[in-house]
């Protein structure tokens, strides 16, 4: 029988609470559910979000009865936030969240770069806030709590897995014994340790890496900027690396490499805890401070993926399908746009406004993006922790040059989390003008956002569903048409007028919404060079068609194509 904890998880600055358990001899005979989603950590809660926005009812099974255990993510890209405000949370996060956008990098206690996020007048959200993941998760959970579609069963843990033809059969339990739950789709975003991979029988495939850091959480008062702080072969830990973050309320996360040899029990016992952050903070000039520990951990990363994110009527997101190292703030950034990406399909699918094979296109494109990121993390995660003595001699020598030549300091910069393009997307449609375009997002980009007044941005009124942006003086009646057919079908497809010529609160026939571009921003973000230009995006923001002239057969095709993930 399942006994999740009772007991509050420990922590100086965060209250846990408990939740009640979902009890299922509280409940009648279960009927078969569309969705159900195993693992309540950020990138469930977000694809649960995400699904009910599109309409699908689901059950979202966590096997604890609280949030995650210590700070782990604790910092948020500019994307994440973009998902985040789709699904209703992004102002929390901004009000509780430090952002940031500058990094710098000491070797041998001299400063060597100084990273500069780039950050615009059109852009809502800072490139980086930092919260810790247990207000996120928080967050999250009241606004799932807050919808009619979604059930959140706490103390429910997924033990077991059988597959039928058009659905699986999953064995839940309970503080009060297992039951056993029908589902059409199952999303499988438990975590790390996914027992569903297990159950499964599935591999990821990848490196994982020897170089272990300690991960610690200390709260004091330093008084300096939200700023990454990266050390590389400081006087008290040689030839390693360290790294300092700030939280909300005076907690500062501090990440440092233990040398080659040392277990985590060892790294992890008081006096070696205390010994080392002591070094570091004194090397920063604040020795001597009071400050007191909250969390503390041994990590060493891995970048490793599922080669497919579909296995029969399982799906999977986040850390269930990926290991991604946390340099560069990966994982949960990364979870975000696998859960976002999957529920407008499923979403469709259930509603059998799509086929199944559309499923495809999100294991293509999120499995692709893994591969990407993996590729890039490998070299960030070989710069912080060299894995043979060639690398070591390479990154030595690097770091070493940088005292004197300056043209060597950018490769410092370690690429963070980004959001994806998916370039080769099956949705892309292949008769549109994408290639005619010299600027502006491409085929697969996400969106560029763009200030339209003081509290205004375009991306406030994209997302949901599919987006027809029209730069124009108005809505050409073929097109209208064609738009009424799809929304007769049920498809959510509106249409955006977008134009220096728009006047406030201007209505024009066939268009959703009239967006006043008084200054030509989007029109210049979007690389628009011809009146009657327009843009598809897919309900994830991304783009799948752009066109110099738009015509009703050219949009018609971009539609099946994205719904299908087959040219017509
Ligand atoms: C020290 C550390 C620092 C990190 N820093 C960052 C960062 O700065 N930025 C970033 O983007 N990422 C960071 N990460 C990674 C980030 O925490 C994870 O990528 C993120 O939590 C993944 O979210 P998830 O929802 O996929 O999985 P998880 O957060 O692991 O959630 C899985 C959930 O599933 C539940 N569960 C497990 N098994 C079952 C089951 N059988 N049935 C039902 N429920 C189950 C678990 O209780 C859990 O709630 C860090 C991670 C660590 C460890």
């Amino acid at each position: 029988m399942h006994q999740p904890s009772t007991e509050p998880r420990r922590s100086i600055y965060y209250d846990y609470q408990v939740h009640e358990p979902w009890r299922p001899s509280q409940h009648g005979q279960q009927p078969r559910h569309q969705v159900v989603i195993a693992g309540g950590g950020p990138v469930g809660l977000t694809a649960a979000l995400e699904l009910a926005r599109h309409g699908v009812p689901c059950v979202l099974l966590e096997s604890e009865l609280q949030v995650s255990e210590g700070s782990r993510a604790i910092v948020f890209t500019r994307r994440s936030m973009e998902i985040l405000q789709q699904v209703g949370v992004a102002h929390r996060v901004m009000q509780h969240g430090l952002p940031w956008r500058f990094g710098n990098s000491f070797y041998r206690g001299q400063q060597v770069f100084r990273m500069e996020a780039p950050h615009d007048d059109n852009d809502r959200f800072w490139p980086m806030i930092n919260l810790q993941q247990q207000f996120l998760e928080e967050f999250l959970v009241d606004a799932c709590k807050a919808h009619p579609l979604i059930e959140l069963r706490w103390g429910n843990r997924v033990t077991g897995l059988v597959q039928h033809e058009g659905h699986a059969e999953v064995v839940v339990d309970t503080p009060e014994g297992p039951y056993t739950l029908e589902t059409e789709w199952l999303v499988a975003s438990d975590g790390a340790r996914s027992a569903i991979r297990s159950l499964l029988g599935l591999q990821l495939e990848g490196a994982s890496y020897e170089g272990r850091f300690v991960i610690a959480d200390i709260r004091i008062d330093l008084p300096l900027p939200t700023e990454r702080l990266a050390f590389f072969d400081p006087a008290w830990n040689p030839r390693n690396t360290v790294l300092m973050h700030r939280e909300p309320l005076n907690v500062w996360r501090v990440d440092y490499q233990l040398p080659e040899g040392e277990t985590p029990e060892e790294a992890l016992a008081p006096e070696s805890l205390k010994t080392r952050i002591n070094a570091q903070l004194e090397m920063i000039g604040h020795g001597g401070k009071a400050w007191e520990m909250d969390w503390c951990s041994v990590y060493s990363a891995r970048t490793l993926t599922l080669p497919d994110y579909r296995a029969g009527r399982i799906l999977f997101i986040g850390d269930a399908a990926h290991l991604l190292p946390i340099f560069g703030v990966r994982g949960a950034n990364t979870g975000f746009q696998d859960a976002q990406a999957l529920g407008w399909r499923l979403g469709l699918v259930c509603s059998g406004q799509a086929p199944e094979r559309l499923l495809a296109s999100y294991s293509q494109e999120r499995v692709g993006a893994a591969r990407e990121i993996i590729d890039e993390a490998g070299k960030s995660t070989r710069f912080m922790t060299p894995p043979s003595r060639g690398f070591r001699l390479l990154r030595d020598a690097v770091l070493s040059l940088s005292l004197t030549e300056v043209f060597v300091r950018p490769l410092y910069h370690w690429r963070t989390s980004r959001p994806h393009e998916y370039t080769g997307s099956t949705l892309n449609s292949a008769g549109d003008d994408n290639a005619l375009f010299h600027s502006g997002p491409a085929h697969g980009a996400p969106p560029a956002n763009v200030r339209l007044g003081a509290d205004d941005f375009l991306l406030d009124h994209l997302g949901g569903g599919f987006d027809l942006l029209v730069f124009a003086t108005s809505v050409p009646a073929d097109v209208q048409a064609t738009v009424k057919n799809w929304q007769a079908k049920g498809l959510k497809l509106r249409v955006l007028l977008i134009g220096q010529w728009i006047g406030q609160g201007a209505q024009f026939p066939g268009a959703d919404a009239c967006l006043p571009d008084t200054e030509g921003r989007a029109r210049a973000r979007w690389g628009v060079t011809t009146d009657g230009a327009a843009y598809l995006l897919r309900p994830d923001q991304h783009v799948c068609a752009r066109w110099m002239a738009l015509d009703a057969d050219r949009l018609h095709a971009a539609l099946k194509q994205a719904t299908t993930g087959v040219a017509p």
